[in-house]
């Protein structure tokens, strides 16, 4: 069979798009898109004719069988989504079991993710961290989802919607109140901003004007503090003139 190829898109910049994913998207014979008209613009621009068809949510299921025996039959396909890393967030998790389970080869190129990008430059600890994609919309699912990002030891992403990100942080802020998070918002593009602290400091800067409410966001919480960093501060001043003898 065929290689499938997914190929992460511009999140903003199109200047993020790599030669790898150019020379990939020209080359194939298929380009499965999440919305085709939407993607049709970013093809434009860079001179690539090559044909698509739309794979998204309500299509998932017919549009596998269809590809798999396109990839089958020899045809490559490269899967991409309106923007950033397929898959994230994104339609393609059918399409790419499928291709593991019929033994069709998968290639995906590295490329532009907005979750990875924010927590790159956030500030908050990246050794450990858990990805959540969008939070449950239902208030009571929501509030249970919050309650496990606070007790969690490492990093929390999550992306966010710009019509709910006001009401979210405002809730962040009566289930941890004191943890420090960080809200990336309009990552590549002109407006680029990256604003920490405690979750009313980051409600104050949302509503200082409407337009830091619009775009998109990734919102990233802190760990909680880990059981050993909580040393009474009599044994943390004692840590700290033994560090002082320390090479
Ligand atoms: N597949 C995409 C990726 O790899 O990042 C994510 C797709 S998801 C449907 C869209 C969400 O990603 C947005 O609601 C926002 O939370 C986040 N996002 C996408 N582009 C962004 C950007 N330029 N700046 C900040 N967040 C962005």
């Amino acid at each position: 069979p065929a290689t499938l190829y997914i190929v992460p898109t511009p999140i903003g910049n199109l200047d993020d798009i790599s030669a790898r994913a150019l020379a990939t998207l020209s080359q194939v014979a298929w380009i499965a898109a999440e919305d085709t008209r939407h993607s049709a613009r970013l093809l434009q621009h860079f001179g690539i004719n090559t044909r698509t068809l739309s794979l998204h949510e309500h299509n998932e299921d017919k549009r596998t069988a269809m590809l798999c025996s396109r990839l089958h039959g020899g045809e490559e396909v490269a899967l991409i989504s309106d923007a950033g890393t397929p898959l994230i967030s994104d339609p393609g998790f059918v399409l790419v079991r499928r291709c593991r389970e019929e033994g069709i080869p998968v290639v995906a190129l590295p490329g532009p993710c907005a979750a990875i990008t924010a927590l790159s430059a956030s500030g908050l600890p990246t050794d450990r961290f858990l990805f959540d994609g969008f939070l449950p919309v239902k208030m009571q699912a929501r509030s249970a989802a919050l309650e496990v990002i606070r007790e969690r030891t490492f990093t929390s992403v999550f992306y966010e919607a710009p019509r709910r990100i006001l009401d979210t942080v405002k809730a962040m802020d009566e289930h941890f109140a004191d943890r420090h998070i960080v809200i990336a918002k309009e990552i590549s593009k002109a407006f680029e901003t990256y604003v920490s602290g405690t979750p009313a400091e980051v409600v104050e800067w949302l509503q200082a004007d409407t337009v830091h409410q619009k775009g998109e966001f990734v919102v990233m919480v802190a760990p909680a503090p880990a059981p050993d960093e909580e040393l009474p501060p009599e044994a943390l001043s004692l840590l700290k003139s033994l560090s002082a003898h320390l090479p």
